[in-house]
Parts: C-alpha cells; structure tokens; sequence
C-alpha cells in the first residue's frame, strides 16, 4: 500500500496555520492538467495570462516573474541580484531577520534594524537608516508571519520614495492576496509572494514584481548567480514571450491561472474586506479570552498571533485539536510556547473561522 494511503485517514486537517493553507478542491484539480510542453505557444499564453492577472492584483504595471521555487528562492535572487554597497533589513520577527541571513550568507554587506516582537517598524527607523547613505537595497516585511504584524506601508513608502537610488524590496509573502498591496503606489521595486499562504495554492510557485529601476540596478551587479538571477529571467521572459530559462511548475501555473479568475470573480476588496472582518472577529475572541501580541493599530488581517496570557500547553491543545481535524500553529522560534497563531487567509470562510474558535474554546474549557 502506498504510503500515504496509510496515513491517510489520520493525515488530513483543516489546515489554520499561516501557510500551507486548505487548497479548494477545484483549484486542487487544476493541479492534474495534464502536461503541455514549456516552449510552446501555450505555454506562453499561460504564463503572460498569469503576470497580467498578478499586475492587477499587486496593482503594478511593472513584470511580474514567476520562479519555480518557495518565497524564500526569490527574497534571495533580491538582494543578490541588487545590491553593490550594502543591505538595510528591518525585521520586526523571523522571516525579517532571514531576510538578512540571506544577505550575508551570499557575502552580501547588510545591517539588521530589529524592532521588538509585537511592535513594528516605524517610519523613523527607515529614515534614520536611510539617510546615512550608506545603504543601496532595503528590505521590508509588509505581514510579519512569526508575531503577527503588518507594518504601515503608507508611511514607510513616503520616506523610501525620498531615496531613489535605493532598491525597495517588500516580502508580501503571507499578505498577497489578502490584504491590498499597492505596488506602484508605495513605490516598490521588487514585491514578492509565495503561493501557499494568501493566494490559496499549494507550495512550490513564488512570484515578484520587477520594477525597471530594479532590472537597470541589477544589470550592474556581479555575481547575481543563475537560477535566480533577476536579469536572465526578465530577458527571457522578453525574448521568449513570458517562458522562463528552466522548466517552470506548470501544473502551479494552470492552478495560479484558475485561482487568479476566481480571486477576480470574487473581487479582490470583497477578498480583503473578508479577510479583515475575519481578522477583527479572532481579534476580539483573543481580547477576550488571552491578549494580542501585535497593538490592534498594527495587527495583520491574514493571521492573529494570540499572547499565551493563560499559560497553556499549546502543543497539547494541537494534539487535541488534531484528533478533531484541526490544526493550528503554535509560536514560531523564541515565542514557541508564549503565543499561537490562528491564520485566516486564502479561502477560510467565517463559518471555518468561528468553528475552530468555539472548538478551542471547548477543549480549553473557555
Ligand atoms: C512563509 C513566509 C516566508 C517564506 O516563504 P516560503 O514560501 O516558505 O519560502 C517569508 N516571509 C513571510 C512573511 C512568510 O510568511
């Protein structure tokens, strides 16, 4: 018996962890088409039908890349690919601070700006890094998954736009899709997403907006590496009408198509509208019963990571929580034990929403 089948009757829950996400059956079909071959026509009208549909939901006329690989691959290609003097990386949480690990692990310069856990980074903070000149490449978290924060992008925009020569690179990973990312608007060059948190797919597809000032940078860079290189995949997308340098995930692609339609049906404010009330009902639930890391001004719409105030076993309410079908995620790194985290991104409905609160409430005895 294949192994899966094995585990099958006790692998599958309602997934309300902040990526993967429960991936709609029908969008899970898409995933089966059977295979077309990546240099053909087809493959063209599929791809450019996907960066068209991703221009409108990041709100950019800029190209879209689409790389066949998690998030993290294209957060690398970033400031590998832009950066000649040395990386600002704000972290306010995990996936900020890898963002500079990233950077020095490919013997990159770059500076961390922390804020603490819960709090985010201010417009301030970016001036006063900025303005030392010292600094050609930033990178923001705009939904910070590990404690639950979404930064003021209007206001840290206004003060990146006063530096032109910086490259603004903005990890949307677990937002896109699910809150508004204005692109153009905050002036971001390089906007990146993954597609199994907001977008609702499986994991395997990352996609960035690639500004023009980011592609005439990057040109200029040595050592951008091949796989990620943010120019070679620009110039193939041009010279081979939107195909890509290596065989990309086409079954990502015909499942991103069919999400993106569907997104649109839906309409994308319906989308973050839904997302936000989602949001403001698991707000209230943890005000009631435990208390919110992030301040309320700076909570993110897609997740809600909950203060443990009660102290209790998070893992064991995921142990019961699992002989009931669900899951939740339990703090990530130092905030293992002190927080959890419930998402509400993708296609969680607020029937799912308000179920997996009253199962907690049942098994904590809330
Ligand atoms: C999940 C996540 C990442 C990493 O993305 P992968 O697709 O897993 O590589 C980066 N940043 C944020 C904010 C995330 O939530």
């Amino acid at each position: 018996m294949w192994i899966i089948e094995k585990m099958e009757a006790s692998m599958h829950k309602s997934l309300f962890i902040p990526g993967p996400v429960n991936v709609r059956p029908d969008v899970l079909e898409k995933m089966a088409t059977p295979m077309i071959g990546h240099r053909t026509k087809e493959a063209s009208v599929l791809q450019r039908s996907i960066s068209d549909k991703l221009r409108k939901l990041m709100y950019t006329k800029e190209e879209i890349i689409l790389s066949t690989s998690s998030g993290s691959g294209l957060m690398e290609a970033a400031v590998k690919s832009c950066t000649k003097k040395k990386v600002a990386a704000f972290a306010v949480g995990a996936f900020g601070e890898r963002w500079h690990k990233m950077a020095t692990a490919n013997g990159i310069p770059a500076d961390r700006f922390d804020s603490e856990w819960g709090q985010p980074t201010t417009p301030e903070m970016v001036e006063k890094a900025l303005s030392t000149g010292e600094y050609d490449v930033i990178t923001i978290t705009h939904n910070e998954t590990s404690t639950g924060i979404m930064n003021p992008l209007d206001e840290i925009a206004e003060v990146v736009k006063k530096y032109p020569d910086v490259i603004f690179c903005l990890d949307t990973v677990s937002s896109l899709g699910g809150a508004k990312i204005e692109v153009d608007k905050w002036g971001v060059d390089i906007c990146i997403a993954s597609t199994q948190k907001c977008l609702g797919l499986p994991a395997g597809l990352a996609l960035c907006s690639l500004s023009q000032k980011a592609y005439e940078k990057a040109k200029t860079v040595e050592n951008r590496g091949l796989y990620f290189d943010l120019v070679s995949l620009y110039d193939t997308i041009q010279k081979k009408d939107y195909q890509y340098p290596s065989t990309p995930s086409l079954s990502h692609m015909f499942a991103l198509d069919y999400q993106l339609d569907r997104i649109m049906e839906e309409g994308m404010e319906n989308r973050f509208n839904k997302h936000l009330e989602q949001a403001k009902v698991v707000r209230a639930w943890a005000k009631k019963h435990f208390d919110m890391l992030a301040e309320e001004k700076y909570a993110s719409n897609t997740l809600t990571t909950i203060k443990n105030t009660k102290e209790i076993s998070v893992a064991d309410l995921n142990k019961k929580l699992a002989e009931r079908g669900f899951m939740i995620s339990n703090g990530y790194g130092a905030l293992k034990e002190k927080t959890f985290r419930i998402a509400h991104m993708a296609d969680t409905t607020m029937e799912e929403v308000n179920e997996i609160l009253s199962v907690i409430e049942d098994i904590l005895g809330l």
